[in-house]
This record gives C-alpha cells, sequence and structure tokens, in this order.
C-alpha cells in the first residue's frame, strides 16, 4: 500500500500531486504533520480509493476537515507505524531516482556523441581516399541517424533535469513546511511541540545506552519589569537575546526550546549532571555579563538575569518527570534569590 502511494509519486504528475497536496493542507489550515500530508497525499492519487471517497463525501457535506478529522482518517486508513514518514522521505526519493535517471542519460550521451565524433572522423579519411560511392552514403546516413540520437537524448535531457528541479523544490519546500511547524517564530528555536516529541525520542535514546541525559529549564529573571519599563518589543529582544546564548551553550545532538513567555528548556544527550550544571552556569554567566542596549533609544537595558534548574534523567521513568524535576530546582534558583543553578540533588528528594 504504502508503495503503491509512493509510486505514484514519481514523475512528473508526482510532482502535481505532492503540490495538491500541499495545498489542500493550507487550504483546510491543517498542521503540515507527516501525517497529515500522507492523508491529503492518499486522496490526491485516490490509494486508497476508500479513504478519497470519505473525504469527498466529508467536502461535499461541507464538514470541518480540522487536524481532529484527518488524525481519525490516517489512523483508519494508516494502521501501518511510521507510513507518515516515509511519505516525507519520499520527496527525497523523487529526487534521487530522477538524479539517477539524469545521468544515466547524461553518459548516453557522451557516448553517443563520441560515437557520432568517430564516424564523422571516418567519413573524413573516407572523402579523401576512392572509396565507392556507396561506403561513404552508409557512412553518412550513420553519422545522421547518430546526431539524430543524441539530439533525442539531450531534449530527454533538458525535460528531465528540469523535472528533476522541480523535484527538488518540492522537497524543499516539504522541509520548510515540517520546520515552520517545529519552529518559534520569535526566536528560531525548537517550539513546544518540538520540544515534547524530541524529549521523548531522546529519553528512548538515552535509556538505549546513548548514555546520560540532562534536562535544563531556564527562566528570565524579573522579566515583567523589563515590559514594563522598556516595552514588549525590548522584552522580545531581550528573549532572543538569551535564546542565542542558550543555543550556543547546546552540546553536540542538544535541543533549546522556548516553551513560552521567557521560559527555556535545553535537552542535553550524553552529559551527566556535572557537565549539565556547567552548561548552565555557562548560561547564566554569558547572560549576565552581556550588557543590551534598547535598539531604538540607546538606552541600557541594566543587568538581565537568568535562573536555571539542572536535572538527570533515571532510567526508563517517564519522559516528563525529569523536566518536572529540572522545573523544580529552577524554582529553588528564584527562591533563592535568582541569577543562580540549582540541581535536583539539593532538593529534598521524597523519600528522604
Ligand atoms: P520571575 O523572576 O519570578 O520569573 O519574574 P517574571 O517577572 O519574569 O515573572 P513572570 O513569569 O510572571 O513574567 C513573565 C512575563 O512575560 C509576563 C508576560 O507579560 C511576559 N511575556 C510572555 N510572553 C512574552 C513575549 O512573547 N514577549 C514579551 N515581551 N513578553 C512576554
Ligand atoms: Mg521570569
Ligand atoms: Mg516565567
Amino acid at each position: 500500500m504504502v508503495e503503491k502511494v509512493v509510486q505514484n509519486l514519481i514523475g512528473e504528475e508526482g510532482v502535481a500531486v505532492a503540490q495538491a497536496a500541499l495545498d489542500s493542507l493550507k487550504e483546510h489550515s491543517i498542521t503540515p504533520s507527516p501525517e497529515n500530508y500522507a492523508v491529503w497525499l492518499a486522496f490526491h492519487t485516490a490509494t486508497p480509493e476508500d479513504l478519497k471517497a470519505e473525504l469527498d463525501m466529508m467536502i461535499a457535506a461541507k464538514r470541518v476537515i480540522d487536524d481532529l478529522a484527518c488524525d481519525q482518517l490516517y489512523t483508519k486508513y494508516f494502521e501501518d507505524i511510521g507510513i507518515g514518514s516515509r511519505m516525507m522521505k519520499a520527496g527525497g526519493k523523487i529526487a534521487a531516482e530522477m538524479e539517477d535517471v539524469r545521468r544515466g542519460l547524461l553518459k548516453a550521451g557522451v557516448k553517443t556523441k563520441a560515437y557520432g565524433e568517430q564516424l564523422e572522423i571516418a567519413k573524413q579519411e573516407l572523402a579523401k581516399t576512392d572509396s565507392p560511392l556507396i561506403t561513404k552514403n552508409l557512412v553518412d546516413t550513420l553519422v545522421g541517424a547518430t546526431t539524430e540520437m543524441a539530439t533525442q537524448s539531450k531534449d530527454l535531457e533538458t525535460k528531465l533535469a528540469e523535472s528533476s528541479i522541480e523535484i527538488e523544490a518540492l522537497r524543499v519546500q516539504l522541509e520548510r513546511v515540517r520546520q515552520e511547524a517545529a519552529t518559534d517564530s520569535l526566536t528560531g528555536l525548537a517550539n513546544r511541540k518540538e520540544f515534547d516529541s524530541r524529549l521523548i525520542e531522546m529519553c528512548a535514546a538515552a535509556d538505549r545506552g546513548d548514555g546520560p541525559m540532562c534536562v535544563i529549564m531556564a527562566d528570565i529573571d524579573h522579566f515583567k519589569r523589563i515590559n514594563d519599563t522598556f516595552g514588549h518589543q525590548t522584552g522580545d529582544q531581550v528573549i532572543r537575546f538569551v535564546a542565542t546564548v542558550m543555543d550556543r551553550a547546546k552540546p553536540k545532538g542538544g535541543i533549546v526550546a522556548r516553551l513560552g513567555g521567557e521560559e527555556f528548556a535545553m535537552i542535553t544527550p550524553a552529559t551527566d549532571r556535572k557537565a549539565a550544571i556547567a552548561i548552565a552556569e555557562k548560561i547564566r554567566l554569558a547572560v549576565e555579563s552581556k550588557r543590551l542596549v534598547r535598539r531604538a533609544s540607546n538606552e541600557d537595558l541594566g543587568k538581565i538575569t537568568v535562573s536555571l534548574g539542572v536535572a538527570q534523567r533515571r532510567t526508563s521513568e517517564k519522559p516528563t518527570d525529569a523536566v518536572e524535576r529540572a522545573d523544580a530546582a529552577l524554582y529553588q534558583s528564584k527562591r533563592g534569590g535568582r541569577n543562580r543553578v540549582s540541581q535536583e540533588e539539593l532538593l529534598k528528594s521524597k523519600a528522604a
């Protein structure tokens, strides 16, 4: 079934269908998740036909087709786990296939050209001699045929190169849509939704033996004061500044997200608590040391500080558990006077 849908994506028609699926997502204001994309791709390729029929009926009845409806259709028709991401990979697959064909043709084109040149040389040689006319005619014909062949494959090659460009553009567009859905627009960091799904993935990786994993939570101190004194726009500037500091401090494979307002979270893979505390301290110091100036008036914003909390994941606990402990540690930092890093160990555990 999946292969059948993906197969339908190959070629020029595939480009049109993939574009139509994107357009449908936009038209119905549906989140461009791989699953929802899969549903609309299936609709435009009528694979499976029942899904198309059901959607056609919903459209005809002017029913609301939203994320929930798509989710239900997805569950109903694509129980095959992982189809969504496979669909997303389809764009890349087409581009790769087209590139193969293009390369093959290019090679063939070069060969034909060389063949034509060789024959041309042979013809010139023959012309110099008193060879029989019939031989010359034969060679002429061969040269003509070869040239025609070369032209044909050149046309075909151009056409394929064009659709290869189109497919590549489509792949880029798909990737951009996926990126947008995962990004916080103010800072360019991951958004909460992306954080939640990466957290689950990274916890699973940690449990599989990828090493210790930590969560660092951060919150700007007295942010309301910054907003009240300098205005919301300057507040946004401060949020972006802290976002940049955190992003620069993240270890390889780590992720930083803006969870909302002036609150951030970092997941650090292959990092123990001690190393995570060092990262948090580096962030704290970098924020504290920077003197920010209000863009509009050149006014000094004074010292900006952040409070942070660090927790290490315990094997097989719920993914949100470490986040909660890091959050509790963050509030310990707030209670302790702000502009500091606290770790979960310093908190009284329930068992103690
Ligand atoms: P604390 O040190 O205890 O964290 O104090 P605070 O003032 O930072 O506390 P609080 O979390 O209550 O304040 C957050 C403020 O952030 C409230 C809200 O108006 C503001 N805020 C939320 N989202 C945004 C945003 O996107 N931009 C700006 N400029 N302000 C925001
Ligand atoms: Mg705050
Ligand atoms: Mg806050």
